[in-house]
């Protein structure tokens, strides 16, 4: 099982992640925490450079790619080939809201390099049983940028995304909306603007609703 945690800045997405992997654990699975940018090595070092560097946005949407393909090769696929439950923290549809809505950057180019970044071959695709990696459940954090915007004034200093303006996470918010009308299916949507009690137990129920 494959599951990503998906919201704007302050949506208190990360915080919601350690509970459920408790939860698979105490069902008897094996869990691994992991987060993009970033989970590996490589992949960390590139997330220096992507949330402290300035760069124009292809170069940054390359980056993200370039991270998430050594990510799913060295750790995802791996686990899931294990038959363990891989959480993480981000993944493509952030590229799509940030780099897409919140930088404008073409949405189509970034499909092609989604299809190229997670199409697996020989070996990997067949441990997986699938061609392409795609999460098989998306939580998608949601509230209004103004009140994450509180939230996050509250809690730590920005790194370069975070010390955006609003408009910024409006747009970010509105590349993860046409994420989710696009691919339905895999997303829940969780209202986010509610307390931390209320929005675990609305994490737990999309689970249980697929049967895990
Ligand atoms: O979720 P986390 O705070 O670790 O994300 C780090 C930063 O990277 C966030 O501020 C997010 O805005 C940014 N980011 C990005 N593009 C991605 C993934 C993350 O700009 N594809």
């Amino acid at each position: 099982l494959f599951l990503t945690f998906e919201g704007i800045d302050g949506a208190g997405k990360s915080s919601h992640i350690e509970p459920l992997a408790q939860a698979f654990r105490a069902a008897g699975r094996a869990v691994v925490l992991t987060r993009e940018p970033g989970g590996t090595p490589l992949a960390e070092k590139i997330r220096q450079l992507a949330l402290h560097d300035a760069m124009d946005a292809l170069t940054e949407a390359l980056l993200m790619f370039a991270a998430r393909r050594d990510h799913l090769g060295q750790v995802i696929v791996p686990a899931l080939a294990r038959g363990e439950v891989v959480l993480c923290d981000r993944f493509t549809d952030a590229t799509f809201a940030y780099q897409g809505g919140g930088r404008g950057f073409d949405w189509d180019s970034l499909l092609i390099l989604e299809r190229l970044a997670q199409t697996l071959s020989g070996p990997e695709a067949d441990l997986i049983q699938k061609p392409r990696l795609q999460p098989d459940l998306t939580l998608w954090f949601d509230l209004p940028p103004a009140v994450a915007a509180r939230r996050l004034a509250a809690a730590r200093a920005p790194d370069r995304f975070e010390a955006q303006p609003r408009a910024f996470f409006e747009a970010v918010r509105a590349g993860y909306a046409r994420r989710a009308h696009d691919d339905a299916a895999r997303f829940a949507r969780i209202d986010a603007d509610q307390p931390p009690a209320a929005v675990r137990q609305a994490v737990r129920a999309a689970v249980q609703a697929r049967g895990w």
